[in-house]
């Protein structure tokens, strides 16, 4: 029987793995099927404290899982296929292996990845054109047309980003209004590689072996367009990666854990949330940090009571 195991090892699950072990718990992390989670994914981190001059996502994230390993965490290149909650615990959670592993308490700090269309012909054409991360793929589209999809900050960021490689860069949205924040929304209306195609949604990505163009139709007139490109960056938000906690653990409409106010606890006692799964507002790397922080201590403080 373990004390306390970490579902996921960005930086949520890590920190909370550090200070789970320095108070000699001996936790076991479960890394899941992208170990270091979505920082992993990014360039450079510019505004995580202590690294003046930015640091590289993967670097950063590899600092943590040694630190964590330092103090004795354990870590398990696994995922959790099911996992049996019960109030009080113990837990026991079966991963791909087929190995089940028991613990009196449970941290969830699985992230969230990215939301998708859900096209055939988009995931057919991923990583072949088809991306969700201007940062990781973006220099691969020099002097050629790219679209990116959706009107949020994110959609924002990615084709300001993208304007450093492409020819050009037109951002489909399905509304005439931009969600994303006025100083981000103006940045990119006011850049002269970025076209905007309102009312729109994608209907195909077009291509065999690679991305050729999308067609979109136009949600107002009904008319259907083809817009030639060779990269397609999907920027929809993300989705909360919690599936298999469904029915048990308490979520929003969304999907994200619900935490009990100011505390990392969940409805179900010796359970703890933290990071991307369980903050649909701020999912940055800092405060996924600290609701892991929090998520350990509040995991202690219950197994010592
Ligand atoms: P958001 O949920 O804010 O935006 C998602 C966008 O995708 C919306 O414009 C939405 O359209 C569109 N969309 C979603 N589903 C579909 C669909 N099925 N078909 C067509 N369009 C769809 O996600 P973001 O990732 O942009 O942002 C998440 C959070 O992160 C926000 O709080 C944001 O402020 C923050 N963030 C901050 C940044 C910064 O400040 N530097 C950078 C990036 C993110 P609609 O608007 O019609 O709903």
């Amino acid at each position: 029987m373990e004390n306390i195991v970490i579902i996921g090892c960005g930086a949520a699950g890590l920190t909370a793995a550090i200070y789970a072990a320095r108070a000699n718990l001996e936790p076991v992390v479960i890394t899941g099927s992208l170990p270091g989670g979505l920082l992993t994914q990014t360039t450079d981190v510019e505004n995580y404290p202590g690294f003046p001059d930015a640091v590289n996502g993967f670097d950063l994230m590899f600092k943590f899982q040694q630190q964590a390993e330092r103090f004795g965490t354990k870590m398990v290149n696994d995922t959790v296929t099911d996992a049996e909650l019960v109030d009080g615990g113990p837990h026991k959670l079966t991963l791909g292996s087929g190995d089940v592993i028991e613990t009196k308490s449970l941290i969830i700090a699985t992230g969230a990845s990215p939301r998708w269309l859900g096209l055939e012909s988009e995931d057919r054409l991923k990583n072949h054109g088809v991306s969700a991360c201007a940062t990781c793929d973006g220099a691969f589209y020099r002097d050629v047309p790219v679209v990116v999809i959706g009107g949020g900050d994110t959609a924002m960021e990615e084709a300001n980003f993208l304007t450093k490689f492409a020819s050009k860069v037109t951002v489909i949205h399905r509304r005439d209004k931009l969600r994303a924040s006025k100083i981000m929304a103006e940045r990119a209306l006011s850049n002269d590689k970025i076209e905007f195609c309102w009312d729109s949604v994608v209907e195909e990505v077009l291509g065999t072996d690679s991305v050729e163009g999308i067609r979109v139709k136009n949600l107002k007139t009904g008319d259907t367009t083809v817009i030639d490109c060779e990269g397609y960056f999907s920027a929809l938000g993300h989705v909360p990666s919690t599936q298999i906690f469904a029915g048990v653990i308490d979520m929003d409409d969304k999907g994200f854990i619900n935490l009990k106010a100011g505390s990392s606890y969940t409805n179900v006692a010796g359970v703890f949330g933290a990071g991307d799964c369980a903050d649909a507002v701020y999912r940055q790397a800092i405060t996924a940090s600290g609701m892991g922080c929090k998520a350990a201590i509040d995991a202690e403080r219950w197994l010592a009571e």
